[in-house]
């Protein structure tokens, strides 16, 4: 385990130069480049890991990602158009846009849980964080936010599969938060024509007022409408999304959940998980690490992010979870006998990794310059 802030540091670098080095020419960041499956590009975690290389300093691999998002939207006005103009009637889920796009922006060709909405409202979110961290412009996006916003506003009240890709019969509460900061971050940027905003802001309110009366058990956030557990992705409700208070008693209620539940160290992503067996995941003990670190709980933080450093191979990648201490043992198997070992390195968790030391304050907006320069 990592004892001094150099050895964390180092896994940092490593990171920035992992998350550069499978990065497409064209922006798009794979999920995992040695796992089947994950060989392509989602908009759930490019934006996360976008997100955190320009925390870090690295604006133009942030940038190059925003635009490949992009570039995918354009791509798709045609569909888009069509979808909104058929909102109230038929649609079948797989008419909508998918959820993994190879890394030239086009269809994958094989079946996948599609019909995510959340990468879609998460993309926007990234896009205006960096927009304010660099003081940079959102007006090369106008286009692409323009017929997202209108994507969303359409059809954030559908069920859908959630952030793991599964139940798509319920309404999650993740993904409305998700969608929520998608299009308070559309609006925000001031690039939406004017009717486009105003519904987007009809939307937030409408998200908001859903989530108050059907997302709420015993004072804390559930997993989904029609399931009263507890899933570690709701504490992105708080941080980062902050579509409620992160020191309110929601928000208390939710995460003492969660810390009981689900989050030794590494944090399992909800308790029925079997996905190779239920393991603790890479990814979300740098998400429930950065609620911490923001809300005064630096020291547990600190041994979140020191578990992740000890997840890493030699070489230094990590994984997407590890299974030593799986809820479910006895299903780690089949997924291993299916799809291989555990995705590494998981881009996405290298990008919590850094979000989360760049919240503790251990590196900063500087780390990517230093790198290329050392
Ligand atoms: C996870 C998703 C993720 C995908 C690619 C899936 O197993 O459930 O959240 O987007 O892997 O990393």
């Amino acid at each position: 385990m990592a004892n001094d802030t150099g050895d964390l540091l180092a896994l940092a670098r490593r990171s920035v130069e992992v998350i550069a080095e499978f990065q497409d020419v064209g922006g798009a960041y794979v999920a995992s480049p040695t796992f089947s499956v994950y060989q392509f590009s989602w908009f759930r975690d490019g934006a996360f890991i976008a997100d955190a290389m320009s925390r870090v300093g690295a604006a133009d691999s942030a940038e190059r990602f925003f635009g490949w998002c992009a570039k995918v939207l354009a791509a798709r006005r045609h569909q888009i158009n069509d979808l909104v103009a058929r909102k109230g009637g038929p649609i079948h889920r797989d008419e909508f846009l998918p959820t993994r796009y190879t890394l030239a922006g086009g269809d994958t060709g094989e079946h996948w849980w599609d019909f995510q909405t959340d990468g879609y409202g998460t993309w926007m979110w990234a896009l205006w964080q960096h927009t304010l961290r660099h003081g940079t412009s959102a007006e090369p996006y106008r286009d692409a936010v323009e017929l997202c916003t209108r994507y969303v506003s359409a059809f954030w009240n559908l069920p859908c599969f959630d952030w793991w890709e599964e139940f798509p019969d319920c309404v999650h509460t993740s993904t409305l938060s998700s969608l929520h900061a998608g299009l308070s971050a559309a609006v925000a940027m001031g690039v939406l024509e004017p009717q486009t905003a105003a519904t987007a802001g009809q939307g937030c309110i409408d998200i908001e007022r859903r989530l108050l009366a059907n997302s709420i058990v015993d004072g804390r956030l559930r997993k989904a409408e029609s399931r009263p557990d507890i899933d570690a992705s709701l504490i992105a409700c708080f941080t980062p999304f902050a579509t409620f208070e992160p020191t309110s008693p929601l928000a208390r209620n939710t995460y003492a959940r969660i810390l009981t539940d689900l989050a030794p160290d590494g944090v399992h992503r909800y308790l029925d998980d079997t996905y190779f067996g239920g393991g603790r995941w890479v990814v979300l003990a740098g998400l429930v690490g950065w609620h911490e670190a923001a809300t005064g709980h630096a020291e547990r933080a600190m041994g979140r992010l020191r578990w992740m450093h000890a997840q890493a191979t030699p070489d230094g990648l990590l994984p997407e979870q590890v299974h030593m201490h799986a809820l479910h043992p006895e299903r780690v198997d089949e997924w291993i006998n299916k799809w291989g070992p555990v995705a590494t390195p998981l881009l996405w968790s290298h990008a919590m990794y850094l979000t989360l030391g760049e919240a503790l304050g251990l590196w900063d907006v500087t780390l990517a310059a230093s790198e290329e320069s050392s």
